[in-house]
């Protein structure tokens, strides 16, 4: 079969949730299957962070002209600043057959499938909200007041969880990475993801109907 076109597959989910982790261990075990697309954001660089492995780090300035020149296939504010992924890498590596994981949040995830209505979109999240919860209070690095402030975010988003394909339940890290990949490779081959090679084959086969090869 021919499986010319990429697939463009969105990674998103509530905060705490672990997406990050698991797209990491996603590219780690599958490096040469699928390809990290590298958001543009204008927010300060962090320490330990490189230009062009996590981030292309622009100005508000720089970020603006990108949105106005149409560089961007989706962009948001967050938390105060730009973030946006550019078009021309996705495009370029899904024509060429490649598989792209874009890692954003939810308003840029649902952008994305209103342009690509055939990406493949996983939404990450707890079992439950109390491990959601646990997983916040765990980090200690939050105030009482932040961590009720993302829980009530998370709550407002929880009700955008049906606009994904699938649910990325992470309660055990590695069963969790293997499911993503399981998922993502049956998505290939769903049939109405494949009219062009159910075409070929209707093709072939009404010339050998009639004798012919
Ligand atoms: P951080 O500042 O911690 O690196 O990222 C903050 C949030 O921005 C994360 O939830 C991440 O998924 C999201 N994000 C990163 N890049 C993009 C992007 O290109 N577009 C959108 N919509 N969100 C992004």
């Amino acid at each position: 079969m021919d499986f010319t076109k990429g697939l463009v597959i969105v990674l998103s989910g509530f905060s705490g949730a672990g997406k990050g982790t698991i797209m990491k261990h996603l590219l780690k075990h599958h490096k040469d299957e699928y390809f990290l697309s590298i958001s543009a954001t204008s927010r300060q660089m962090r320490t330990g962070e490189k230009e062009g492995r996590d981030y292309f780090f622009k100005t508000r300035e720089e970020f603006e002209e990108m949105i106005q020149k149409g560089e961007l296939l989706e962009y948001t504010e967050f938390n105060g600043n730009y973030y946006g992924t550019p078009k021309e890498y996705v495009e370029s590596l899904v024509n060429d057959g490649k598989d792209v994981v874009l890692e954003i949040e939810i308003d840029g995830a649902l952008q994305v499938k209103k342009i690509y209505p055939e990406a493949l979109l996983l939404f990450v999240t707890p079992p439950d909200a109390t491990s959601l919860k646990d997983r916040l209070v765990g980090r200690a690095t939050e105030t009482k007041e932040v961590i009720d402030q993302r829980l009530s975010i998370a709550y407002d988003q929880s009700f955008l969880m049906d606009k994904y394909d699938y649910l990325v339940v992470n309660d055990d890290l590695s069963s969790c990475v293997k499911r993503v990949h399981n998922t993502i490779q049956s998505e290939r081959y769903r049939a109405s993801r494949n009219l062009k090679n159910i075409d070929i084959i209707q093709k072939e086969l009404k010339m050998f109907s009639k004798g012919e090869n």
